[in-house]
């Protein structure tokens, strides 16, 4: 769930007027993977507008299926449930996602990492926790952590977790995929001109807007929702952003955040918000989560080395940082 909602500069338009070179506009809300999605697409007419939108929810309902660790019946859940006892066949998109979850583990030296999810039994962000967990409790289930041992097999395709007790889980990245393929689905329909697609924050944007401009995506203040810290001219990009105030957790006026320091086992602290934008929501959204992780020094040095990657810090004392090459618009 993603606490900064960007507002795109079009918000509340359902049917957006259709001027004599102007396009038409279509947009849905609703709740897919557990959180609001708003899918945008531009066409020609309206009938191929809704075609789109209706084939990019049908691709997300599909992810969620693959994906989801609360479904059973998931592959996911299948792998989960055969830690430490038989690698499990998946399907060829699966295997890929903890694949390329690898690489990223690997780039930021395991602060990303989908076996973080055995954390899940200890750390509850939903208000429901009224103390600390004891040390040994924390250590006993981050010893469970270590996306080494998620064992991958190319020729077999299958996925085996080392360790009875592991889990994965992709919380951190699933939306930025799932953002990423509806946006391939939908771009790829008859008559669409550009589109939109934002997972709870997590956002890409395509091609033109109804007005034949690039989109432009306003930046929230986490400290104010209704203020924006700027705006972003995006086109073909995402932004992604990971915050700390919708799930979270306070122990004696220390705020700590859903995503959890692998190296720790204990949830991060000192940052309120990382705005990632790339070219790649999946990516930029794992980013984003890593960069909590690592810490602004070390997150901003990782993505400062990325191509095309920029980066948008708010610390927990409201300070701002940035990439260096992030060009952040102000009113
Ligand atoms: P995001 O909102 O994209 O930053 O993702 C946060 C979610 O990612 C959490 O709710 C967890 O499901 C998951 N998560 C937590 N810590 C980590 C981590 N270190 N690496 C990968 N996923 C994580
Ligand atoms: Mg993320």
């Amino acid at each position: 769930m993603r606490p900064i909602l960007i507002l795109f500069l079009l918000a509340g338009s359902q049917l957006l007027s259709a001027q004599d070179s102007a396009l038409l506009a279509q947009k849905k809300v609703l709740k897919l993977m557990g959180c609001r999605f708003e899918l945008t697409a531009v066409a020609q007419t309206e009938q191929q507008a809704w075609d789109a939108i209706n084939a990019g929810i049908a691709e997300i309902q599909r992810i969620e299926n693959l994906i989801s660790s609360w479904d059973k019946h998931s592959q996911t859940s299948k792998i989960n449930f055969n830690a430490g006892l038989n690698p499990v066949q998946v399907d060829k998109e699966l295997y890929d996602l903890i694949y390329r979850a690898e690489k990223v583990a690997q780039l930021t030296e395991g602060a990303f990492d989908i076996s973080f999810a055995s954390m899940d039994r200890i750390w509850k962000f939903d208000g429901s926790m009224v103390e600390m967990p004891s040390r040994e409790e924390v250590n006993k289930a981050k010893s469970k952590i270590n996306w080494q041992d998620i064992v991958l097999n190319r020729k077999d395709q299958t996925v085996f977790l080392k360790n009875k007790g592991m889990r994965i889980g992709f919380g951190a990245i699933g939306k930025g995929y799932a953002a990423n393929r509806a946006k391939t689905i939908m771009s790829n329909m008859e008559g669409i001109n550009g589109g939109l697609v934002n997972a709870s924050g997590d956002l890409i944007a395509w091609g033109l807007n109804h007005d034949k401009k690039d989109w432009l995506v306003n930046i929230t203040n986490p400290k104010d929702k209704e203020q924006a810290l700027g705006w972003l001219r995006i086109n073909g990009l995402s932004v992604v952003t990971s915050g700390n105030y919708e799930r979270f957790v306070e122990f004696e006026g220390t705020r700590y955040a859903h995503i959890i320091d692998p190296r720790t086992g204990y949830p991060t602290t000192g940052i309120k918000s990382v705005t990632l934008v790339g070219p790649d929501a999946e990516l930029a959204d794992a980013l984003a989560t890593s960069v909590f992780v690592l810490g602004c020094e070390k997150g901003l040095e990782l993505v400062n080395k990325l191509e095309r990657t920029e980066c948008l810090i708010v610390t927990d004392q409201d300070e701002i940082l940035t990439s260096t090459n992030l060009k952040l618009n102000y009113f």
